[in-house]
């Protein structure tokens, strides 16, 4: 490969770390969120992460939303975002990524396709939901912080299910969804800017809550989805 093509796909992958999120909850954290709501392929939760590597931005753009301060992130927000999923927009479009991967495995599910891997991405979309600096602009405070809030409860979580507190979440439509997720999101992006008002991580308190978040939701979701259309 010659010397300027290595240069520009060098500068490429620096900017790509510069403007987005580095990482989401890791491995882990990813595959206790499946495992506590009951996804039987929870083992495919932190997939999505693995594609990201090689994808980059095609990819990226579906694991976070940079909020202004101030947002409210209402359901048809999340629904208009749908169309964004797979786009390089760099805004990002986490909450339209949850709707649209179910869509595509509601979609092949009917036809009579193989559907699981679709089903795949929407686990992890859901885990990173609950991740406050995946809600808030990636400004200094999110860039220096974002590493130590993904780990937070990483090495220990597999083996603390029962601080997972699961709750009940009922979804009849897509438009249920649609406003779980902008509950959800709210409520993370608030704890973020918590966060930076207060120059701090999360606790381990506050990140089993917002893991309870996703792990309700993807609970929701995953008997939402099977239902016949
Ligand atoms: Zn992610």
């Amino acid at each position: 490969m010659n010397r300027f093509i290595k240069r520009l796909m060098a500068g490429t992958l620096l900017l790509w770390f510069a403007v987005c999120p580095a990482h989401a909850w890791f491995d882990e954290t990813h595959v206790a969120i499946a495992k506590a709501a009951g996804y039987p392929k929870w083992f495919n939760a932190a997939a999505a992460d693995v594609a990201r590597l090689k994808l980059g931005r095609i990819e990226g753009y579906n694991h976070f939303v940079n909020n202004r301060r101030g947002t409210v992130v209402t359901p048809d927000m999340v629904l208009a975002q749908a169309a964004r999923y797979d786009t390089q927009n760099p805004t990002g479009h986490l909450y339209g990524a949850i709707i649209a991967s179910l869509r595509n495995y509601r979609a092949d599910r009917s036809a009579g396709r193989y559907a699981e891997l679709h089903m795949a991405y929407a686990s992890h979309y859901i885990g990173d939901l609950s991740m406050p600096l995946h809600n808030t602009v990636f400004n200094a405070f999110n860039r220096k912080h974002h590493m130590a809030n993904d780990g937070i409860i990483n090495d220990e979580v597999l083996e603390n299910f029962d601080q997972i507190k699961i709750y009940p979440i009922t979804l009849q439509s897509e438009q249920d969804l649609a406003r779980e997720v902008a509950r959800i999101a709210n409520l993370s992006m608030r704890l973020g800017y918590i966060l930076e008002d207060e120059r701090r991580l999360m606790t381990r308190t506050e990140a089993y809550q917002q893991i309870g978040h996703s792990a309700s939701l993807l609970k929701a979701v995953w008997s939402y989805a099977r239902k016949k259309q």
